[in-house]
């Protein structure tokens, strides 16, 4: 295993940097709020660790790229911004979601509500699902994994004609999984920063997508009439297992993140880091390192005790201190499966005691 270790100097200059004027408005910050942020080059921080490698396959071995401090995404002309005419993100589901115990309505509505406390002080709208064949995709049987798939880039071209007015930015969400052309095995996503939009799939965040009885596998591998969407009608879609659940948020923040202008995080650990496979997901944390979000908060301008907060509301609601009676109606899926967010839920209490001292 390899840490990528900076120097304290180094992510010092990262989170404030050495412009005058950046400075400054770091300086004039809330103090609480900076005692948070400088936890960033804390040398035994308990909230903020380097990043470790665990192999070759890891994002930063496969993927070199340059890294991003706050004064480069402070001073990138081509990020969009949200404004107040453009405040919105859009959440547009796209084939079913949630298997019979949870509702595609229920998933959505926390999905929604996690999004507007991460990107908090901003409007989430999640927009009446769609089957696929309102999309007009294209799609097709994975020849390896034997599973469908829809075309991204279609997808990209029916969500621009779909986004509001007001949208800072559209995004689809999918239990399918996506292909960006005939020759690719498959995508995670695809987006187009310039224009607001992206498509994600949560597919491959299912346990059993790579199992040999995952039932996403079409019996027979056949050729499919291209206008033909009752192929789609009852595909398999997974339980909304808590662990789904925290695999999505992570998803659709890291995914809106890009569209703010943040780029993959080289830092810290934090939810921006890139990854290349589901365990490299699952070890990312749930949230940012102090440099990433020092970049959301000027591009939004929210407190951070309220996003904290916000947070912390999200993973108490419905879930933590129930009574024994509720907890069943919890396996029943009818309320919300936080079981997975407990070590996120003490971390966010330990951000808010620095930010309450
Ligand atoms: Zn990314
Ligand atoms: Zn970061």
């Amino acid at each position: 295993m390899k840490v990528i270790k900076h120097s304290e100097q180094a992510l010092k200059t990262a989170l404030i940097s050495k412009n005058m004027k950046l400075v400054k408005l770091y300086e004039n910050l809330e103090s609480r709020e900076k005692s948070l942020l400088n936890e960033a080059f804390q040398p035994d921080s308990v909230l903020f660790r380097p990043i470790t490698l665990h192999s070759e396959s890891d994002w930063i071995s496969s993927h070199p790229e340059p890294t991003q401090d706050f004064e480069q995404f402070y001073n990138d002309p081509y990020r969009s911004r949200p404004t107040s005419e453009k405040s919105t993100i859009y959440v547009q589901p796209i084939g079913s979601f949630g298997d019979t115990k949870v509702s595609t309505e229920d998933y959505m509505k926390w999905l929604k509500d996690y999004c507007e406390a991460f990107y908090y002080s901003l409007t989430v709208k999640i927009l009446e699902p769609v089957p696929v064949s309102h999309t007009g995709c294209a799609f097709r049987v994975n020849e390896y994994t034997c599973n469908l798939q829809i075309h991204a880039g279609d997808i990209l071209k029916y969500l621009k004609k779909k986004k509001p007015r007001d949208a800072f930015c559209i995004v689809g969400i999918t239990m399918i999984d996506l292909y960006p052309r005939e020759s690719w095995n498959f995508v995670f996503g695809q987006a187009s920063l310039t224009e607001g939009m992206g498509i994600f799939s949560f597919a491959r965040y299912d346990s059993d997508f790579y199992s040999a009885s995952y039932k996403g596998r079409l019996k027979k591998v056949k050729k499919l009439p291209s206008s033909d969407y009752s192929v789609f009608d009852g595909y398999y879609t997974p339980a909304v297992t808590s662990v789904l659940l925290l695999r999505s948020c992570k998803t659709l923040t890291h995914e809106i993140g890009h569209i703010f202008g943040l780029r993959h995080c080289q830092w810290l650990q934090c939810v921006m880091q890139g990854s290349n496979h589901l365990e490299e997901s699952d070890r990312r944390p749930l949230d940012l390192c102090p440099i990433c979000l020092r970049k959301l908060q000027s591009a939004i301008g929210f407190h951070l005790v309220e996003r904290y907060q916000a947070l912390l509301e999200w993973m108490d609601e419905d879930g933590n201190g129930m009574e024994a009676e509720l907890r069943n109606e919890a396996k029943m899926g009818l309320l919300k499966p936080i079981e997975a967010f407990k070590e996120c839920r003490e971390w966010v209490l330990k951000c808010l005691d620095v930010l309450q001292k």
